[in-house]
């Protein structure tokens, strides 16, 4: 690809957005994935793995922030955090500033996103990747989990949609190691896609991680490059009351934190979880 062309993402085949391409910073056939990273007048800086965008430096903000603070927040006391994926640095940004945590995993199957979104997107990581909390695993999320027999107050699943090697961590298996993995009133999310266009990815998600997990739902954000809707985050846990707390106690942990943020706050946080009814019914149907 070269500049000034345009680029045209190809996630849906009669549906889609294009970003006009400003100037080509990297591109690479990674052993894993074709990772490109491009600048946009309107979004700024743009990375896309197998013609799909995975975040652009303008909404980042939204998305890292949700899939971050909604389970620490809702936790309380988290210490232990693996991220699943994650290998622009967005969501270890936003862990990170919960000073409570004192660990922090990634495991990333590319390490070509890894050094190259720290090389051309900065400020997703904003220094993250040299906090003393962190540790790297590049390996296949499914193979981490399977392997691990450390525990975890929260993991994060922040991967790609189910096409390419991102397809392994929405498997009955990947949740199940996930549900072993997690401590007493653990909590874990994932991406999941938005549910106007990926509803199937929703209701496969509920249907498997229901035979893990005694609490399972959805939360959700509208991030504009996530184009067609709100975005939906799987939400899974043993303790139904993590999913019920009030914007009160929600305000005091967030005042604790100290967390200062561009998206997020107690009231977004509890009305995140009111879901669209085209989705409870499909939900409820796949039960
Ligand atoms: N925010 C994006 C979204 O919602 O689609 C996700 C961005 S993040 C960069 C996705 C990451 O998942 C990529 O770095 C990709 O390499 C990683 N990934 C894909 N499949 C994986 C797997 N099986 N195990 C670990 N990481 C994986």
């Amino acid at each position: 690809m070269s500049n000034q062309e345009t680029w045209h993402e190809t996630l849906h085949d009669h549906f889609g957005q294009y970003f006009t391409v400003d100037n080509v910073l990297y591109q690479e056939t990674t052993g894993q994935q074709d990772l490109v990273i491009f600048e946009n007048a309107a979004m700024g800086r743009v990375m896309a793995l197998d013609g799909i965008v995975q975040t652009t430096e303008r909404d980042e903000f939204i998305y890292h922030e949700m899939m971050a603070h909604v389970p620490l927040i809702a936790h309380g006391n988290a210490k232990k955090v693996l991220i699943i994926g994650g290998g622009d640095g967005g969501i270890l940004r936003e862990v990170s500033r919960h000073p409570g945590v004192d660990q922090i995993t990634i495991a990333e199957i590319d390490a070509a996103v890894v050094t190259f979104c720290k090389k051309y997107l900065p400020r997703h990581n904003a220094g993250a990747f040299d906090d003393p909390r962190f540790t790297l695993v590049i390996a296949d999320g499914v193979d981490f989990i399977s392997q691990s027999s450390e525990k975890f107050d929260v993991i994060i699943s922040d991967c790609t949609d189910p096409i390419g090697p991102g397809k392994s961590l929405f498997t009955s298996d990947f949740y199940q190691g996930c549900a072993r993995c997690l401590n007493q009133d653990g909590i874990f999310v994932a991406q999941n896609g938005v549910c106007f266009l990926q509803q199937d990815e929703a209701v496969n998600s509920h249907l498997k991680l229901r035979h893990h997990f005694s609490d399972v739902s959805f939360y959700q954000a509208a991030v504009p490059t996530y184009y067609g809707g709100i975005m939906t985050f799987a939400w899974a846990s043993q303790n139904p009351a993590l999913r019920h707390l009030d914007t009160a106690t929600l305000a005091a942990c967030i005042d604790k934190t100290e967390l200062i943020c561009r998206y997020y706050n107690a009231a977004i946080h509890n009305g995140s979880f009111a879901l669209p009814q085209y989705l409870l019914n499909a939900l409820s149907v796949s039960r």
